[in-house]
């Protein structure tokens, strides 16, 4: 296969971790027989200062013309002044309108190796095994009108939560299709007791439902599945929800593992493209310093293989030679234990193309 990725290093980290998981996709080309082709464009903080804008035209055309997207992360100090009339984040936010990129899919698994870095007990984490499926264009996020309100009795903001049923039951439908390759479970959050979108979600959520007999579903109130989830989240399957529901439970899961660097995901847009991206942030703090954990881009690589390019066995081989290198005791400093002498950035990207074999 011959496959155009653009590649979106971004800022702080996003360039070192990027790097590590181009080297993995070299590997991969090498022992399949694949030749992947790399555009490399600006975007983020880097985007703001040579060009002005978070998400170039350019950048947003290479996208276009391109397979797959893989994003470093973007951000930092140094564009993050809230009165700043461009900032990074609106660049991710136009990337995704741009692409249509609707469902956000971010799996959470356990490693057993890692177990113990969570903050939860391992008992209650060890079999966690989830998919939170969230909405990405639509809700809270860019409903209108949003904005400033201010009159007579003062300050006063708005925004808007508005969903349409088009919105919803694709959502719902991709959220099915991931349990139906899964355990076959999806509970659907929304907040019915109160809001009406979420009573629109909830319907139209029940009408997919039934196209779907096979999958077993549940509808679960927002504030109570952030109870389960650090209470029984092993329990979940698949958890579809809209934007900032999402938005907030998948940064929750996220945690049970204990650690942002290990953490994959991908947006996808109608039929197979998508953008693959670690869910952490630049990591200003620790930026510069090789010491990044480059396995969530590596696992998005992973995603991207098998959702994109429909490459199943060099998905499976790129999950296994993480677990490898895990199992064998390799460990970045954010989940290293202590005692235990950490690797750099590099050397973890070596090792995987190492278990690759
Ligand atoms: P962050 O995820 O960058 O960092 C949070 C903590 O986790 C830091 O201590 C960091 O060192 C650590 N960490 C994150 N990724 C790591 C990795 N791969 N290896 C080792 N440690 C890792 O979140 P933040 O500090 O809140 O945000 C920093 C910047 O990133 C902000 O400007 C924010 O807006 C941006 N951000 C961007 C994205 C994105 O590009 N999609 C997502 C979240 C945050």
């Amino acid at each position: 296969m011959q496959a155009k990725i653009t590649l979106l290093p971004g800022d702080g980290i996003g360039p070192e971790v990027v790097a590590e998981a181009v080297k993995v996709l070299n590997a991969i080309g090498e022992k399949f027989g694949h030749t992947f082709e790399y555009t490399e464009m600006l975007a983020g903080g880097i985007a703001i200062d040579e060009t002005g804008n978070p998400m170039p035209d350019e950048t947003i055309s290479a996208c276009k013309a391109a397979d797959a997207v893989l994003l470093g992360a973007v951000g930092g100090p140094k564009w993050s002044d809230p009165s700043a009339k461009v900032r990074p984040e609106q660049g991710l936010l136009k990337i995704r309108k741009e692409l249509g990129l609707f469902a956000n899919i971010r799996p959470v698994k356990i490693h057993s190796a890692l177990a113990d870095a969570s903050t939860l007990k391992r008992e209650v984490i060890e079999n966690v095994d989830m998919v939170i499926v969230r909405e990405l264009t639509g809700g809270l996020y860019f409903g209108e009108p949003q904005g400033r309100q201010d009159n007579a009795q003062g300050r006063a903001a708005l925004d808007t939560m508005y969903y349409t049923e088009a919105e919803i039951g694709r959502l719902m439908r991709v959220s099915f299709d991931v349990a139906r390759q899964r355990r076959k479970k999806v509970t659907s959050v929304d907040k019915a007791n109160v809001l009406a979108s979420s009573r629109l979600w909830r319907e139209v959520a029940h009408e997919v439902a039934a196209e779907y007999p096979d999958v077993e579903y549940e509808d679960v109130l927002v504030d109570a599945c952030s109870m389960y989830f650090v209470r029984r989240p092993s329990d979940f399957d698949v958890v579809a929800s809209g934007n900032m529901f999402g938005d907030i439970l998948s940064d929750e899961a996220s945690m049970l593992t204990g650690s942002m660097g290990m953490l994959p995901s991908a947006s996808l847009a109608e039929g197979k493209f998508g953008l693959y991206e670690p869910i952490h942030g630049s990591a200003p703090d620790i930026a510069g310093q090789g010491i990044a954990n480059p396995l969530a881009t590596i696992l998005s690589v992973a995603m991207m293989l098998r959702t994109s390019l429909g490459l199943n066995a060099e998905a499976d081989a790129i999950e296994k030679a993480v677990e490898s290198v895990l199992d064998a005791g390799n460990r970045t400093p954010d989940i290293a234990e202590s005692g235990v002498e950490a690797i750099s950035t590099s050397a973890m990207g070596d090792a995987v193309v190492e278990a690759l074999g």
